[in-house]
């Protein structure tokens, strides 16, 4: 029988509703001045791509930590800026420019006939990565200019 939500990418399970998603996106970042040396950072996400996905936090643990190997990235954490350092080649990167982030959700997926939604209960930043490590991030470069396709508001934190 087939599954209507895919198989473990690392057991091979048959996945269920509630899985870790693994994404690698094109974002950058503004940030709003709030007085007091507070801001608010605001990501707009240019490109987003889903990787794989996986039936527990055992086998995303394992899964994603391969994968971030295998592209020469280290896990350093994700960061909301305004600068970071890039988990493959340690350049520095200005987040106000589209760069790479890669980040694991926790979520429950709700399959409708129509369309497909996506209740997000945890969402973890695993490493940020400059244009020059990624070639398709510097697709998106030049369309910086163009409507970002979604926005997240993070809380104001401390500058
Ligand atoms: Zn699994
Ligand atoms: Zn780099």
């Amino acid at each position: 029988m087939e599954n209507q939500y895919g198989m473990c990418a690392t057991c091979n399970q048959p996945l269920t509703d509630y899985q870790i998603q693994f994404e690698r996106r094109v974002e950058r970042m503004s940030y709003l001045p709030m007085g007091d040396a507070e801001y608010q950072a605001i990501v707009s996400v240019l490109y987003c791509e889903g990787l794989t996905c996986y039936c527990s936090k055992d086998c995303a643990c394992l899964g994603i930590q391969k994968r971030l190997l295998d592209r020469g990235i280290k896990n350093t954490g994700g960061s909301i800026g305004p600068v970071t350092s890039c988990a493959k080649c340690g350049s520095i990167i200005d987040m106000t420019q589209p760069h790479v982030h890669y980040v694991k959700m926790e979520v429950t997926v709700k399959k409708k006939p129509s369309q497909t939604s996506l209740t997000v209960h945890d969402e973890e930043g695993l490493a940020d990565v400059c244009i020059n490590c990624d070639p398709d991030g510097a697709l998106f470069a030049p369309t910086e200019q163009s409507e970002p396709i979604e926005h997240t508001i993070i809380p104001p934190v401390r500058a």
